[in-house]
């Protein structure tokens, strides 16, 4: 007969206040991710195909894996048909209140104005945003359905004002597209939506082809496939596109201390673990008691034992873990340095904590915040580095839409005062012509 034990499904813990010789880098390891160069290998003769044959590939590629045979167009163009996005009334208000959270929170991050600094009298150096003009955003899964990744994509590009939206997304297999989706894409202004999904939807956004339009940049989480495929056209200078950050399973560390309800953070570790079997949970106790440690864990497994993705969850958190330590410093010392993808904090005084929050991709603040609100309708970006991305990367927002030009604007005296420095650099880096670009306008200023 079974053990019951054994089928408990429960976080390995380690308490620092005992044993102060854990190994924390090994404790809070990620799940090892499949070899690159094997999907590497699958996915650039599908690259090659699109790029050379153009919408035929497309097609076929759709017809395989997403078994649409129906299917002969691979675009859907703007306007779309009314029928392609009959949803309930509730659904409606749901992405309608969502998408005007996320429209009003990122509108506020736009710039007003040009910076603009006078670094000595005369010179002028500015700096302004302009929208990437086209981008391509992938919204991963034939089978689920991902409103989210939509808005959360869609609706910034669409406030950075960048002119060419281009959704992708794998089509069902009669070939139609979510009508969640349709209905995002309509609300963001998308110009079309690529009936794809994979490397070959990847591949016809980077290079286009007869329908689709080809883009400066591709954003989006997917599978190993979509991510293999971004990092492969984004290394082709032929390409020449630009892709958002590296994306891996998702994850969350929750910080919690003798306040925090069990049955809250329960829920929260079990929001994350029910994405896949590859995700991390991990759970920092503040000086709990082990009766209070057991109170987390009785809840965890009541919880995740009435979860239609019960089985997900045993995966994931077979190799999550609890830290118990002493103190909030100690606490967020270990959350700096696995730089979560997201971080709650179920502390008093949650809010004061934030200022030693270092590296995390987005963080949730007091009892009343799960990190769902975040993953739907707050208004913050739900696209957010994972796998310890976190320490130098920022999550998808205004920005990952715009570049920075910079400008520098001279007067004769601003010549004057800079050029003496410019033409002694130049000198010392013997680039000559560098150095008369300046000296014959002091000459001409001289004669004159
Ligand atoms: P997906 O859209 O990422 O990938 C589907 C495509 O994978 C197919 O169109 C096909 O082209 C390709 N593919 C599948 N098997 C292949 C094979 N053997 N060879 C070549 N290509 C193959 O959808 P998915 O697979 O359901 O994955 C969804 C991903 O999105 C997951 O990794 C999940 O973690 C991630 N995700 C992210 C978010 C988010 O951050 N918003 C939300 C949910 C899921």
């Amino acid at each position: 007969a079974k053990d019951a034990v054994s089928d408990r499904i429960t976080m390995t813990r380690y308490d620092l206040t005992k044993d102060t010789r854990v190994d924390l880098d090994a404790a809070l390891k990620r799940p090892s991710q499949k070899s690159s160069e094997v999907i590497m290998n699958i996915i650039k003769p599908i690259i090659d195909d699109v790029r050379q044959n153009g919408d035929k590939a497309l097609l076929s590629y759709t017809h395989k894996f997403e078994k649409a045979t129906s299917l002969t167009s691979p675009v859907l163009k703007a306007p779309f048909p009314k029928e392609l996005m009959q949803l309930s009334p509730e659904t409606i208000k749901a992405i309608d209140i969502s998408y005007e959270n996320i429209r009003k929170f990122h509108a506020a991050q736009k710039e007003d104005k040009p910076l603009q600094v006078e670094t000595m009298p005369g010179v002028v150096c500015s700096r302004f945003s302009r929208p990437i003009e086209a981008v391509g955003l992938y919204v991963p899964g034939g089978t689920a359905v991902l409103p989210s990744t939509a808005l959360m994509l869609g609706v910034p590009a669409m406030v950075a004002g960048c002119k060419k939206i281009v959704l992708a997304s794998p089509p069902r297999s009669d070939g139609t597209c979510t009508p969640e989706i349709v209905y995002v894409a309509h609300k963001v202004g998308a110009e079309s939506i690529v009936l794809a999904g994979g490397a070959q939807a990847v591949a016809a956004m980077a290079y286009g082809t007869e329908s689709v339009t080809k883009v400066d940049k591709i954003l989006g989480p997917g599978n190993q496939f979509v991510t293999a495929a971004k990092m492969h056209v984004s290394n082709d200078t032929n390409a020449g596109v630009g892709i958002d950050m590296p994306a891996g399973p998702s994850e969350v560390l929750v910080v919690a201390d003798r306040d925090a309800n069990p049955a809250f953070v329960a829920s929260d570790l079990l929001s994350q673990a029910e994405h896949g079997v590859d995700s991390q949970v991990v759970l920092i106790a503040i000086d709990l008691s082990e009766k209070e440690l057991q109170a987390i864990e009785d809840e965890l497994h009541r919880q995740a034992m009435e979860l239609p993705r019960v089985d997900i969850v045993r995966g994931a958190i077979s190799h999550s873990v609890t830290v118990v330590v002493k103190t909030v410093d100690e606490a967020l010392d270990i959350s700096n340095d696995y730089a979560p993808e997201h971080l709650i904090l179920q502390i008093k005084d949650a809010e004061k904590a934030v200022e030693k929050v270092m590296n995390a991709g987005s963080v949730f603040i007091g009892e009343w915040t799960p990190e769902s609100v975040g993953d739907y309708s707050a208004g913050v970006n739900h696209s957010l580095p994972t796998y310890g991305y976190a320490k130098q990367y920022s999550g998808v927002n205004l920005g990952s839409f715009v570049k920075h030009i910079t400008s520098s604007n001279l007067t004769a005296e601003g010549l004057r005062n800079v050029g003496e420095a410019v033409m002694q650099l130049a000198k010392v880096e013997e680039l000559e012509a560098h150095r008369r670009a300046v000296s014959i306008r002091m000459d001409y200023m001289n004669r004159s």
